[in-house]
């Protein structure tokens, strides 16, 4: 464009285009690119999507069992997941109850956390706190939770 312009200069110079005109097409040429901005978003700067939750991390596209999905790039301290769509992270389908990690561990593998999830009942349609093992869907344990800590009955030592 630079280039252009120095032609446009050097066509001024030589008196070939009247100055009115070339400030016309200046304007016109800059407006032309404030709406090209506005109509494509930010994504002509943002090379990749931002990790909405942890807001630290890119997404990168992975592909899984079921096809392609987003996953962060700051996993395993981000654990946040998107479906594919159109060769995008889909941010509007609800995520699959990403839940809130914990420092519980699991006693029923012993390998993996507790992650804290929402869930609702059927019965009262009231949500509820419940905890699942970060291991899913190898180890399915589960557990209410009762004053704000995971329900983990007790276990006889072994
Ligand atoms: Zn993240
Ligand atoms: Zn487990």
């Amino acid at each position: 464009m630079t280039a252009l312009w120095h032609q446009q200069q050097k066509d001024i110079e030589a008196g070939n285009i009247k100055l009115k005109a070339f400030l016309q097409g200046l304007v016109s040429t800059v407006t032309k690119e404030v709406e090209e901005v506005r109509a494509r978003g930010l994504d002509i700067e943002v090379k990749g999507h931002h990790c909405p939750t942890c807001k630290k991390h890119l997404l990168r596209k992975t592909k899984g069992k079921s096809g392609y999905f987003w996953g962060c790039r700051g996993y395993p301290d981000c654990k946040a997941t998107f479906p594919n769509k159109g060769s995008k992270p889909d941010f509007n389908s609800k995520p699959k109850s990403t839940g809130q990690a914990t420092d519980h561990a699991c006693p029923e593998c012993e390998k993996g956390k507790l992650v804290k999830r929402t869930g609702k009942s059927k019965k009262t349609k009231k949500s509820f706190n419940w905890y699942g093992c970060d291991q899913f869907p190898t180890c399915k344990a589960r557990f209410f939770e009762k004053d704000g800590k995971p329900e983990i009955p007790d276990q006889e030592d072994a």
